[in-house]
């Protein structure tokens, strides 16, 4: 079927304007952008604070700079959230902390394994509302046993009204902060540390559009990364964007070698506008500039999401438009192929086996490295948005 229109209005986005004339655009929710306001029941949130910014924090309340790393270290190496456990600061100051400062945690609301035992997905009630989910994938052996990557969401919800996925068909309904990003990765690990895992890669490819809540996702990027945080190396973080230039070009110029991913799903203007929205406002052509940008100033290989749908997007002039794209670009690029995993009441169907291995071949032919994603947790609808659109839908019954 070609170019299914399911949602094609998508929620109505605040930064590719009005698509639809049905839906008002969601509305946001202003985030602290200043260390000061990061506070959760009126005490300073410790979680949300990076690393420089914990430092001001304790000389504002009259203690020195090097307390930051100490109480940094118990939140993440030993994963205590009560001061009164952090048992080398003096019973004084952990009083002090108890009155003006919190270091708060997600609750668990739902954890769902797959039969194969290698993946689980991690459903958390956020303190202020809302849910959002995680997924944490084993490693084959051979890859490194004990090493884990764990997928996390962004947004609660997503605005980009792409009409192929269950975040899109959601709308977007808030923005997380930093701490609610960092969180996701911290509760996993804690969940590792007895069987000696731990989390060796963070991909963000759950719900929402990391790019759109920019400042957020850079912040929890650097918490991640510290080596008082959580030590996860940049090369092993991945930002996965459905195509935002602006945001893709400011990345450029973080000095930061993070990872990134395009969700390219279309090598055509007209199609890729059709499924997914963004594409009107930041065409191929402005995408494909901004990531050999990324390319030239990072040094680090682009990959390129192509989610293979049946009849729509998967022919084999296809798969050398792609190819040509990408090399006449001059970025070095992995395509990944993903089998679309079906979403409910969304008329797409996933490409035959025969069709993915051919586009594969196509695209391999041309010197590119062309893989097909593996699929893991089928069984516990491991894929962007699905496991909250359910959990929804159970509540609604
Ligand atoms: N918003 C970002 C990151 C989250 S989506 C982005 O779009 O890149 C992570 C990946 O899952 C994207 O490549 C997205 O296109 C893909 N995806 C969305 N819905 C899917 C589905 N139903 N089946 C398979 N992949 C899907
Ligand atoms: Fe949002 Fe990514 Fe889903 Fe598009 S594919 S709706 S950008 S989460």
């Amino acid at each position: 079927m070609a170019g299914p229109l399911f949602f094609q209005s998508g929620a109505g986005c605040p930064i590719i304007g009005a698509v639809s004339k049905t839906s008002l655009p969601p509305l946001f929710k202003r985030l602290p952008r200043n260390p000061q306001e990061r506070v959760l029941d009126g005490k300073r949130n410790l979680k949300d604070l990076t690393h420089s910014e914990m430092e001001e924090f304790f000389l504002e309340i009259g203690e020195p700079r090097y307390r930051a790393k100490q109480v940094l270290q118990w939140i993440y190496n030993r994963g205590v959230h009560e001061f009164e456990e952090m048992t080398d600061l003096s019973k004084k100051l952990r009083a002090k902390l108890a009155d003006c400062a919190v270091v708060p945690t997600l609750q668990l609301r739902r954890v769902s394994e797959s039969e194969s035992q290698d993946t689980k997905k991690y459903l958390f009630d956020l303190p202020q509302g809302g849910e959002v989910e995680s997924v944490q994938m084993r490693y084959p052996d051979e890859m490194g046993a004990g090493r884990v990557a764990v997928c996390i969401s962004s947004q609660v919800g997503c605005a980009m009204g792409c009409n192929f996925c269950a975040s899109g068909v959601m709308g977007l309904k808030r923005h997380l902060s930093t701490w609610e990003i960092v969180e996701q990765v911290t509760r996993i690990q804690k969940d590792l540390t007895p069987q000696g895992e731990r989390v060796a890669n963070v991909v963000f490819m759950g719900l929402g559009e990391p790019l759109h809540n920019y400042d957020e996702v850079l912040r929890a990027v650097r918490i991640l990364n510290s080596p008082d945080g959580l030590g996860i190396g940049m090369r092993h973080l991945t930002i996965s964007t459905s195509g935002l230039v602006p945001q893709i070009q400011q990345l450029s110029n973080e000095g930061i070698p993070l990872r990134l991913a395009i969700s390219l799903h279309a090598v055509r203007d007209d199609l890729r506008s059709q499924m997914m929205p963004v594409n009107r406002r930041w065409n191929l052509e402005s995408l494909m500039s901004a990531c050999a940008e990324y390319y030239q100033k990072t040094k680090r290989r682009v990959t390129f999401e192509y989610i293979l749908l049946s009849g729509v997007n998967d022919s084999r002039e296809e798969a050398e438009e792609l190819a040509e794209l990408l090399n006449r670009h001059e970025i070095h690029s992995l395509v990944n192929l993903i089998p679309w995993n079906p979403v409910d009441g969304v008329p797409y169907e996933r490409s035959t086996p025969q069709a993915i291995r051919t586009f594969q071949t196509t695209v391999a032919k041309s010197g590119i490295k062309c893989t097909v994603r593996q699929e893991k947790g089928a069984d516990i609808d491991a894929a962007c948005g699905q496991l909250r659109l359910r959990d929804l839908k159970e509540r609604q019954v």
